[in-house]
């Protein structure tokens, strides 16, 4: 069995990787696009430079990517429509083989953004500018208010939920023009502790802009908090190189910084760089995900990403259920694909390294947790809950006598109500395992106690059953409540299995 795992696992290690980019481990290595191949270090480190060099419109995209020509032409219309700007650091992210590589999906535009099948995605999902007491505040929740300060990004993000503030034309009107009256409404707004400088991105804007923000908000007593929402780190990092950049967000003290990486293959070099940099002087970093379909909907990637951040210490915040925005219904997936994902973290993983999956709802109800469900049951004296390993655990949280101190004879959960058993095990537990070195191993099981599949919290002997592996849940008359607990094979074989 061990063995042919072994052979399993080689082989699947020897297998050519379908991409050059698959299952990368962050951070990656430095990456150029053969287009800036021969460009200096100096100009390619350079913000300005790569701000000037970002991909803009569909004809330069058409020599740098394939595509068909249906799409091309779809593309084209779509250019009228929103913005788009790939710096080359970004876009050499980009896989150039794969139609379906996750940066170029978050990216370049699709031929998908034109439709909106179910009529469902709204230009403003969120009702943001119904929250709105000034142009460009969003004063949603009791304490925190949301300022957009500019329609301007360093690279535009296809599924954006403020698509309706980076249109080509039009754009959105009620930003950044008004940023005295946001200020002025923070400041009579004495229960206002937490402000989000948002956009757009806040650090595309003018040094002399932010530090208006900056400046006055730290100046608002009641202010504690200011958080700048920005995706530089992750789409171009060299804007944080600046020393004077990081300089100025620091003397603002109360900065925290709100990143938003979304695949592992974002956390580069690069962009691990200018997050140790913005830490070491002083912000800490919490980041935001958007579950996309295609992008980072599935366990692996997640892992991934979030081991990433972790080791960038970058700590994961959020993980959003994408919104319903115009032209971004392709990227939304089941909320079952979310709990899946979460179902796999809690538990498997660091917790520091998990997000909240959060649902931001319509109508303004603002952001939803969403959780896999661990309480099972409850009654007066006790609930059941349920560990990742799939462990069904009678909990009392209060410390009072049981209402119904005589066993019942109920079997599975209702059992565990009732106190009649502390716990239910699922076979093949590792952990079990691991605790009990000393199991007989005579292939089906045998006479050991079951104390021996780790004895925990069953010492009393008395109306509390010691643990019942799950196939017992099947009524196979063992479960008689009788606090006895020799001779019941099946924990055994099951440790045994383990071995
Ligand atoms: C997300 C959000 C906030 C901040 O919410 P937290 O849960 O504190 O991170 C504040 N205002 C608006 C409008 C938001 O969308
Ligand atoms: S960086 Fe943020 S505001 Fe800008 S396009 Fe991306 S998601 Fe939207």
């Amino acid at each position: 069995m061990f063995e042919s795992d072994a052979r399993r696992a080689l082989a699947t290690a020897v297998q050519p990787a379908a991409t050059a980019f698959e299952d990368e481990e962050p951070p990656s290595q430095p990456r150029r696009h053969p287009q800036w191949k021969d460009v200096p270090h100096e100009q390619w480190d350079d913000w300005r430079w790569q701000t000037h060099n970002a991909v803009r419109s569909v004809r330069q995209l058409r020599h740098l990517l394939s595509f068909t020509p249906a799409e091309l032409e779809a593309l084209g219309r779509l250019e009228g429509e929103y913005k788009l700007a790939i710096p080359p650091y970004y876009f050499s992210l980009i896989d150039p083989r794969d139609p379906n590589d996750p940066i170029r999906l978050q990216s370049v535009p699709s031929p998908l953004e034109a439709e909106n099948p179910s009529g469902y995605e709204l230009d403003d999902p969120l009702e943001e500018d119904k929250d709105s007491p000034v142009p460009g505040l969003t004063h949603r929740y009791p304490d925190r208010a949301l300022l957009i300060t500019t329609p301007n990004c360093s690279m535009y993000c296809r599924y954006c939920t403020r698509k309706r503030a980076t249109l080509t034309r039009g754009g959105w009107e009620g930003v950044s023009a008004d940023d005295e009256r946001m200020i002025d409404y923070v400041r009579s707004h004495r229960e206002i502790r937490d402000v989000i400088v948002s956009g757009g991105d806040p650090l595309t804007l003018p040094v002399s802009k932010l530090r208006f923000y900056l400046e006055n908000l730290k100046a608002i007593d009641h202010v504690d908090v200011i958080r700048i929402g920005t995706r530089v780190p992750v789409t171009l990092p060299q804007r944080l190189y600046d020393p004077e950049l990081i300089e100025l967000l620091a003397s603002a003290e109360k900065v925290y910084i709100q990143t938003h990486f979304n695949h592992p293959r974002e956390v580069t070099p690069e962009a691990v760089r200018v997050c140790k940099a913005l830490l070491r002087a002083g912000m800490p970093i919490n980041n935001h995900s958007v579950l996309l379909k295609g992008v980072n909907d599935d366990l692996g990637t997640m892992r991934s990403l979030l081991r990433g951040l972790l080791r960038a210490k970058v700590r994961p915040y959020y993980l959003f259920h994408c919104d319903p925005v115009t032209g971004a219904g392709h990227f939304r997936t089941s909320v079952w694909k979310g709990l899946e994902i979460m179902e796999g973290l809690r538990g498997h993983m660091s917790g520091i390294g998990i997000p909240t999956y959060v649902v931001d709802s319509p109508h303004g109800g603002g952001k939803i947790p969403m959780m896999p469900n661990y309480l099972v049951s409850m009654s007066d004296d006790a609930v059941v809950l349920r560990n990742y390993e799939g462990l069904l655990i009678r909990y009392q949280a209060e410390d009072k006598p049981a209402a119904n101190g005589q066993p019942t004879n109920t079997r599975g959960v209702s059992g565990l109500l009732q106190g009649d058993k502390t716990v239910l095990i699922p076979e093949q537990n590792e952990r079990m395992a691991r605790r009990k070195p000393r199991v007989v191993r005579d292939g089906c099981g045998g006479d050991s106690d079951a104390s021996d599949l780790g004895g925990e919290g069953n010492t009393d002997g008395g109306a509390l059953r010691p643990i019942i592996p799950l196939p017992m849940l099947n009524g196979n008359g063992h479960a008689n409540g009788n606090g006895n607990s020799n001779g019941n094979g099946h924990g055994h074989g099951q440790a045994a299995s383990n071995g």
